[in-house]
């Protein structure tokens, strides 16, 4: 009954991926921040939890409650664009990024990095430190510099760059645990095209070389099927020339046929037939195509993503990233069930945000996924045990089965994010499950 209203309301109760759910006491779609403080409000007068759901892009239960779920879907619009070179935009901060990605183009501006779809909402992406790739570049959230926050008691606070700027360089990743974001302000850069060249390369020479692979372009990924010679590299290069994209029929061929159709067809076969998976995964690699073009960053950097799949990823120090990948690869064959899904690699630049996986430390990106509805407990169990010798940090928005015990000690400015949260919102109106485990109950710091 409350699932069928919150569909008639518009408002997800499973994430994408379709392994997490949840029902929620009460559903709510607020259309301003007026709105937010009251539900939130009310919910903790009650001593009610309150979560936000934003694009339910997240593979963990971190949106999931049994108490109020809000969708700021209807706080979606742009509200200024200012800042000293006009290139700060405050947004509500409901919008989608595909949505975001279309008003900055129309006024020059784009977002200087993109992870690799565009579904999720600004708050949602940056609450969980939703990176593209780049090794001189910070993640989304690195980006924000101001923010409107509905706090655990409903009251509204706003930080920027001169106004309580501590709580502006933690409240950027809060996981959804500090409050719930209304409008952020996005320090963005003029539009800008990427110059894209896909190859297919071996992997022993890339990783031979690996940190001048990951720097020597503005933004490196690369795919491999573990038992693999050769691996997928993507170049994408910042250029004044203009856009040559690549005509629709070839589009589709690339993105909707080969990486959405026709993988989703190898993949069903895959977990029908599991002793035929690595040949098929072989299969995959060399069917990755070629291909060159040049467009719109935010075109480049988003891809449509049809073939459902549960993933993990792990922050690691980029230098440890050529042992990890060997060792991964040499799991990968003593498991019960194979990966149907390439290996994704990719690196980001260090910044100062507490809760950041990148905080403090140059980080090259190892991200393991699986089909859905196929075994992927123990590939991603041994996966992490190898990322913990590299004291790796989980994505937040990804599986993982780390606890806020095993998490303290690889985040140095862990204690000042729980104080803030103990600040905002000290009696835990914004936990759940999710917090409960990876972050602990609300402890205030004389406490
Ligand atoms: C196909 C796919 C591709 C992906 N690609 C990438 C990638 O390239 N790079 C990467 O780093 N990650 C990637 N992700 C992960 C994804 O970016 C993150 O999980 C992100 O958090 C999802 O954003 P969302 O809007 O869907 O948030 P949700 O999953 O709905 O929520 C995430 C968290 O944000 C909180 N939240 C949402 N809105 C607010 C608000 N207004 N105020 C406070 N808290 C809020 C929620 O309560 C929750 O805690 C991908 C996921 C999928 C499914």
């Amino acid at each position: 009954m409350r699932d069928t209203y919150a569909a008639v309301m518009g408002v997800s109760t499973r994430n994408w991926a379709g392994n997490q759910r949840c029902i929620p006491a009460e559903v709510h779609v607020p259309k301003s921040t007026e709105d937010v403080a009251t539900v939130v409000r009310e919910a903790a007068e009650a001593g009610e939890r309150v979560k936000v759901i934003g694009g339910a892009h997240s593979f963990t239960d971190i949106a999931m409650t049994d108490g109020h779920l809000l969708s700021l879907d209807a706080m979606n619009r742009v509200l200024a664009v200012g800042g000293p070179d006009g290139l700060d935009v405050t947004v509500q901060a409901g919008i989608r990024l595909f949505d975001l990605n279309e008003e900055l183009a129309q006024r020059g501006l784009a977002m200087p990095n993109l992870g690799d779809i565009d579904k999720q909402s600004i708050a949602g992406a940056i609450g969980t430190a939703t990176h593209g790739t780049g090794a001189r570049l910070g993640n989304i959230a690195t980006t924000i510099v101001a923010m409107e926050i509905v706090t655990g008691d409903g009251s509204i606070v706003r930080t920027d760059e001169q106004n309580d700027p501590d709580l502006l360089q933690v409240a950027r990743v809060g996981l959804g645990a500090l409050g719930i974001v209304t409008e952020v302000t996005i320090r963005c850069v003029p539009s800008f095209n990427l110059h894209a060249v896909e190859a297919v390369e071996v992997l022993a020479d890339v990783m031979a070389d690996f940190e001048r692979v990951m720097h020597d372009t503005d933004h490196v990924e690369f795919f491999w099927m573990p038992g693999a010679r050769r691996c997928q590299l993507k170049r994408n290069t910042r250029t004044d020339r203009p856009a040559e994209p690549q005509s629709k029929v070839s589009y589709i061929r690339d993105k909707w046929i080969g990486e959405n159709l026709a993988f989703g067809a190898v993949c069903r076969v895959g977990r029908r037939f599991p002793k035929a998976a690595p040949k098929i995964a072989k299969l995959v690699t060399s069917a990755a195509s070629e291909r060159e073009l040049i467009d719109r960053s935010d075109r480049i950097f988003a891809s449509p993503r049809h073939v459902h799949f549960v993933e993990m990823e792990y922050g690691i120090p980029l230098d440890a990233v050529p042992e990890a990948i060997e060792r991964v690869g040499s799991l990968v064959s003593s498991l019960p069930f194979p990966p149907l899904f390439p290996i994704e690699v990719r690196a980001s630049a260090a910044d100062d945000i507490p809760l950041s996986t990148a905080h403090g430390r140059a980080s090259g990106w190892i991200a393991v996924h699986q089909y859905i509805d196929t075994p992927y407990e123990s590939y991603f169990q041994g996966v992490e045990n190898i990322m913990n010798d590299y004291a790796g940090r989980p994505h937040w928005g990804k599986l993982h089965f780390q606890t806020a015990s095993t998490l303290a000690g690889r985040y140095p400015e862990w204690d000042r994010f729980q104080a803030t949260r103990a600040r905002l919102d000290p009696t835990g109106t914004f936990a759940n499950a999710y917090t409960d485990r990876v972050l602990g109950p609300v402890t205030h710091p004389s406490s």
